[in-house]
């Protein structure tokens, strides 16, 4: 029986909650499936670790994790650390040390989620958002001068390379030709950024004679909030910048009904790494330790996580017991209007999967 290593990593406020919910419902997923296993490790990084070494993780942290076939994380962020600390002194410190350079966001409204479109069904929006995820606007170059001075000055050098647009160009195109819509939109703001967004769209043009069965087209960033609301059916695959796919996939998260559920993958497609996998909701510290946190963000992540190592069954066995327990109201966490509490819902899919 093949054996699976997890690194877990909780981090902060709800990650902690919503982290073992999810190690819970794999377990009961392998016992269900019988044909593998995981053997987890912990990881107590984050905000605590902060205050008690002065840093987020160790130096050798990346080597721990290494060896291992996946990465399940939680959230890092923490109300008395500044955020630019949290973020990168962790989750971007994996993303960057693994070259997890394409960070995939599937959104779907899931059965029995009330999402704030009605006019939308739940078939007019089935979207994969492809951010790239090492580079670009969050390239960590700048500097700032003269600090508290009239004169004072800053910057936030945004860095595309040809080879990093070129190899998220190729994922997303990749990615699109495997949907049955074959539908790719590459989101820019060539009009305004007239240097690496318009490298962009060149690169977006050439890599797309690859692959002459995937339709795409070109839309602007803002452009691109507005279809998102007004013409969702007419989007599925959507490939844009660090910056611009981190605040189109918030939208994209609010628009199917919470943030508490969508998931997201930052993923080494070359293998070379271990992948890993995470809610794209923040640590939340308004309800940390309550039992409240929807794990339901979690849950999805672990399916994308057994789609990525080599377990497609399994991943569709528990996307079907995750939208069992969706679909019952009374199942609900206080994100999507309900009552349930972490446990209940952890516990109905876990009950679901038998
Ligand atoms: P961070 O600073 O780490 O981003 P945050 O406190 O800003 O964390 P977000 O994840 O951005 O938290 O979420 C905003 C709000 O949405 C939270 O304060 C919380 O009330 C709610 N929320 C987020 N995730 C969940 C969840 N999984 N379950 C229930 N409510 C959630
Ligand atoms: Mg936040």
């Amino acid at each position: 029986m093949k054996t699976y290593r997890i690194a877990t990593i909780p981090g902060d406020g709800i990650g902690k909650e919503v982290i073992p919910a999810g190690q819970e419902v794999m377990q009961a997923l392998a016992k269900a499936c019988g044909t593998f296993a995981f053997e987890f490790e912990n990881f107590g990084w984050g905000g605590d670790y902060y205050r008690e070494h002065g840093v987020m993780m160790p130096a050798d942290g990346l080597d721990a994790l290494r060896n291992k076939d996946a990465i399940l994380f939680g959230s890092a962020g923490d109300p008395h650390i500044p955020d630019h600390i949290t973020l990168w002194g962790l989750r971007l410190k994996i993303c960057q040390g693994f070259d997890q350079y394409a960070n995939v966001r599937p959104t779907r409204i899931l059965p029995g989620i009330d999402a704030p479109l009605k006019r939308c069904t739940p078939q007019d929006l089935d979207w994969i958002i492809v951010r790239e995820n090492s580079e670009g606007e969050y390239s960590g170059v700048g500097g700032r001068v003269h600090q508290g001075h009239p004169i004072e000055a800053a910057t936030d050098v945004s860095i595309m390379t040809r080879a990093g647009v070129e190899r998220i160009m190729r994922y997303a195109f990749k990615l699109a030709q495997s949907r049955p819509r074959k539908l790719l939109t590459v989101v820019t703001k060539s009009n305004a950024q007239r240097h690496a967004m318009v490298m962009w769209d060149e690169i977006a043009v050439q890599i797309s004679k690859e692959y002459p069965d995937v339709k795409w087209d070109k839309e602007l960033v803002d452009a691109a909030t507005a279809r998102m609301v007004n013409r969702p059916a007419t989007l599925d695959t959507i490939v844009a910048t660090n910056l611009h796919a981190d605040i189109l996939s918030d939208l994209a998260a609010a628009l199917a009904g919470s943030l508490g559920i969508a998931p997201t993958g930052n993923i080494d497609p070359e293998r070379r790494y271990p992948s890993m996998f995470e809610p794209i909701h923040g640590s939340a510290f308004d309800i940390m330790g309550k039992g409240l946190a929807n794990p339901v963000g979690t849950f999805w992540s672990v399916v994308m996580l057994l789609e990525h190592i080599g377990e497609p069954a399994a991943a569709q066995r528990l996307m079907q017991a995750v939208e069992a327990v969706t679909a019952n109201p009374a199942l609900h966490t206080g994100d999507l209007g309900g009552t349930a509490r972490t446990v209940d819902v952890t516990s109905a899919v876990c009950k679901a999967l038998v």
